[in-house]
């Protein structure tokens, strides 16, 4: 067990689908050399298949005694879909916009679809996910080669490289089939939390992006701060499948407003609810039903009294005041290491602050000198 524990808490009831996440993930870690058709941050529609194909049904995870259960590695083209490209250079010569191989899976590809009969009880909600930095972490305990390892500063699960041989059984361990392998280099590789980004007080991309503003990110021993207040002081932030015993550190507040179904004629049927709470239950265990309660209590409380701080969390009134991250921390920790500590990215790039002025290069604009002494 780590000496403390980085947490992300994702507000279901904002997230809009829009992808954002994903694409702020994979272009800044996984748009090339082997890493194509990974998401180390994907965004389903549930209920659906999930991406990739089926993956609750793929095994992974430990059973009630903490026994490692077999799990199945999904296949390149059936589950997760090979990526493809377009012809976009044949294009000028006249050829139809056509892909470079057939597809016939990939991630969203029953997006929106849902359950239920249009119009009058179908439902659907969106699911991001990334690796869940576990406290008990599949991959790691059917990893061969102890090649994969939990930091002891913020508990973030990584792959040591330099160990891993491409046996994949992380990816059969993992019951949320979020590490991947890289073919080109032979290798495991899954989401790093962002840690170069969390080590100078960044939150990760997915997060930093996020146009729901849904994602909070902090430690969990930091009792000030919302990951903590969200997940043990309301209790309204639930792990994905806890039954999988890894003990997941994305935590998830679950959606607790749906609209009513209709009847034949189309009217609305007073007091229903689309959204089944079995499936929630399904998803985040029988504690749901308590974290609905309070968010819908507190809801009430709000509207009535005007004061609530746990819907004053969930607003999140400003987007930087949903991470806290610190820097000076990780500073202590290279420290304590014997390595040179990073420093803030804000004291780093500020023009002037430490920079002598008597050395600034002149730059040449429309003949004139500019810039130089002041
Ligand atoms: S979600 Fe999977 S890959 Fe991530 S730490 Fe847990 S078991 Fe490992
Ligand atoms: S960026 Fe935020 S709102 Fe958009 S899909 Fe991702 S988690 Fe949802």
């Amino acid at each position: 067990m780590s000496k403390r524990q980085l947490a992300m808490v994702m507000d279901l009831n904002k997230c809009i689908g829009c992808q954002t996440c994903t694409v702020a993930c994979k272009t800044q870690w996984t748009n090339r050399n082997g890493r194509e058709y990974m998401y180390w941050n994907n965004v389903e529609t549930y209920p659906g298949a999930g991406y990739p194909k089926n993956w609750m049904e793929l095994g992974g995870g430990f059973d009630a005694a903490g026994d490692l259960q077999p799990g199945v590695i999904p296949n390149l083209e059936a589950d997760y879909g090979v990526p493809w490209d377009y012809n976009y250079d044949e294009l000028q010569n006249g050829a139809s916009f056509e892909p470079n191989v057939e597809p016939t899976w990939g991630p969203n590809w029953d997006e929106d679809q849902g359950a239920g009969a249009f119009p009058q009880d179908n439902y659907f909600f969106y699911l991001p996910r990334i690796c869940n930095h576990c406290t008990n972490p599949g991959c790691l305990s059917a990893c061969p080669r102890d090649a994969i390892f939990k930091r002891e500063q913020d508990g973030v699960v990584l792959v040591d490289l330099d160990r891993c041989q491409g046996y994949r059984y992380c990816i059969a361990g993992c019951p949320y089939k979020k590490i991947y392998f890289n073919p080109k280099i032979s290798k495991s590789e899954k989401c790093i939390l962002c840690f170069p980004r969390v080590e100078q007080g960044l939150p990760p991309a997915c997060a930093q992006q996020c146009v729901g503003r849904i994602r909070f990110v902090g430690f969990l021993d930091d009792e000030e701060g919302q990951v903590s207040k969200l997940v043990n002081k309301y209790k309204v932030a639930l792990g994905l499948r806890p039954e999988y015993g890894t003990q997941p550190n994305v935590y998830y507040v679950p959606p607790t407003e749906s609209p009513a179904k209709f009847d034949a004629e189309g009217k609305i049927i007073e007091g229903s609810t689309r959204l089944p709470v079995e499936e929630l239950e399904k998803l985040f265990g029988p504690d749901v039903h308590q974290a609905i309660a309070t968010l819908k209590a507190e809801m009430k409380k709000r509207k009535e009294t005007g004061e609530s701080e746990l819907m004053d969390i969930l607003i999140a009134y400003q987007h930087s005041d949903m991470f806290r991250l610190d820097n000076n921390y990780y500073q202590e920790v290279a420290k304590a290491a014997g390595q040179t500590p990073l420093a803030p990215v804000d004291n780093r790039y500020v023009a002037g602050k430490h920079t002598s002025t008597k050395h600034v290069m002149n730059f040449t604009h429309g003949g004139h000198a500019a810039g130089g002494h002041h």
